[in-house]
């Protein structure tokens, strides 16, 4: 019988995924050991207090508060920390010292990405992360493997649970965004500072991540433009729904190419209209998709849970098996490739489409002043909708004005906007949001 060679994996943190990692690396330690070629000793976990009580029932004498020795003394490290130090130190120091290096620090890659990357290159290890985006979902091998034949066009992504969680409550209930916002810190899907979820900023720092893959090109998290969800209303969402929409909060990258044929890459993350029949419209709960448009292999849809331990756990592992195969067969670490070199837009450039709800005085001729404005601007109307409301007491009649817009510039869309605000016969503009998939 062959010698099976034995690789050392330090794993750094023992919390929600960390510990689920653990378990799993003790309890199906032969099928991993089957499928990888090697067998993958767990050789310490690195935590701040060796004592605390653990989700999982793991050997006492595995923890250490030595993390650097720890490192120093691996094959493979798992880096299951977060937040940005010591984090980032460890991985240099397991990179510089050959081990390969799977994370799931999305927050770490947004801010420190590129060095972290180009030092795993100069070493010739291999540095994965597919659990930073969408937990559980295989989506980043994917598109950095099994689409390398093809170009993508385009990525629509929900991939923060706890907005969509929220958005889905408010559409489903009629809930304004902080009551959704309380319902979900009571679930335990939002944290009690849940500003990186609800601006969007965990969202743009995946955006950025997936949009680097998708178009071969380093996209810096700088590169994002981004809006959260807390100003989305009730009023919103039933304006939405009543027009036959969704409202999700996408991350989107997509290439554009200007008249000259100059090409670029829109990366943005905002509150998005979905017709209710788009597949990603059927995204409820905290559940987390990924929507692909690429040349050849059309459109494709990845669907699955965005966090959590054990699921988060899955892609720590898988990303921890393909490294240890390499490590196995020998040969340099596999690496992006970043051949793409293609410009990131400002959001003016962006193209897109507006939902505008706007009140409007009811009287002849609104609708030609209306139209004739979003013409001068170069923008063309796709649906105009009016319905006539009559206050009872009063008797005065005002009417409701729903456009949805074709594809236009950000830049003529934003200018449109400003000169209806500025019309004699514009009681308010009630919403305005960007829609896709129409
Ligand atoms: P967590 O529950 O907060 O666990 C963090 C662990 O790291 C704890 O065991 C903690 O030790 C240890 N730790 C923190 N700072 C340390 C330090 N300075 N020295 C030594 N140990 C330290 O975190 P998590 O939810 O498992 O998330 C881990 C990473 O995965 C994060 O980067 C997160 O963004 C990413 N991620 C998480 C999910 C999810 O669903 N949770 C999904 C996708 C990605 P003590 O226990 O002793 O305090």
């Amino acid at each position: 019988m062959t010698e099976v060679r034995t690789l050392k994996v330090a794993l750094l943190g023992c919390g929600n995924v960390g510990a689920q990692v653990a378990r799993i690396l003790i309890e199906d330690a032969d099928a991993l050991a089957a499928r990888t070629g090697a067998r993958l000793e767990l050789s310490g976990i690195a935590v701040r207090n060796v004592n605390a009580k653990r989700d999982v029932e793991l050997p006492q004498e595995l923890f250490t508060t030595d993390a650097d020795t720890l490192v120093k003394d691996a094959d493979l490290v798992i880096e299951l920390m977060g937040g940005i130090e010591p984090a980032r130190s460890l991985i240099l120091t397991a990179i510089q010292n050959g081990a390969c290096v799977v994370t799931g620090n999305k927050a770490l890659l947004a801010q420190d990405g590129p060095t972290l990357y180009e030092e795993a290159d100069k070493a010739g290890v291999q540095l994965s992360y597919e659990a930073a985006v969408a937990g559980a979902i295989p989506i980043l091998r994917p598109i950095r493997d099994s689409l390398s034949g093809d170009r993508i066009t385009r990525v629509l992504g929900i991939v923060n649970g706890t907005t969509n969680f929220i958005l889905d409550q408010m559409d489903s209930t009629g809930a304004q965004f902080a009551d959704a916002l309380a319902e979900a810190q009571r679930l335990g899907y939002a944290e009690a500072d849940p500003t990186a979820d609800v601006e969007g900023h965990d969202a743009a720092a995946k955006a950025a991540i997936l949009a680097s893959l998708a178009f071969h090109t380093r996209f810096a998290l700088e590169n994002v433009h981004c809006e959260g969800i807390s100003n989305v209303s009730a009023a919103d969402i039933a304006a939405a729904k009543d027009a036959g929409f969704v409202i999700k909060l996408l991350a989107i990258a997509e290439k554009l190419t200007d008249a000259d044929g100059g090409e670029g890459v829109s990366v943005r993350v905002h509150p998005t209209l979905l017709p209710r029949e788009h597949p990603l419209a059927a995204v409820r709960g905290a559940f987390n998709a990924v929507f692909i448009e690429a040349e050849n292999a059309g459109e494709l849809m990845f669907y699955g849970q965005g966090a959590g331990g054990t699921p988060t756990a899955s892609a720590i592992l898988g990303d921890l098996i393909s490294a240890a195969r390499r490590l196995v067969l020998g040969g340099p670490g596999r690496t992006e490739t970043t051949t793409g070199h293609v410009p990131a837009l400002p959001i003016d450039a962006a193209l897109t489409s507006y939902y505008i709800g706007l009140d409007v005085a009811d009287q002849p001729g609104v609708l030609a002043k209306i139209a004739r404005l979003f013409a001068d601007h170069g923008v063309s109307i796709e649906i105009m909708r009016q319905t006539i409301h009559r206050d009872a007491e009063s008797n005065v009649e005002t009417a409701e004005l729903r456009i949805v817009t074709h594809r236009a510039s950000e830049a003529a869309l934003a200018a449109t906007v400003e000169a209806v605000k500025g019309l004699d016969v514009i009681n308010s503009v009630t919403s305005v949001l960007r829609v896709e998939g129409v």
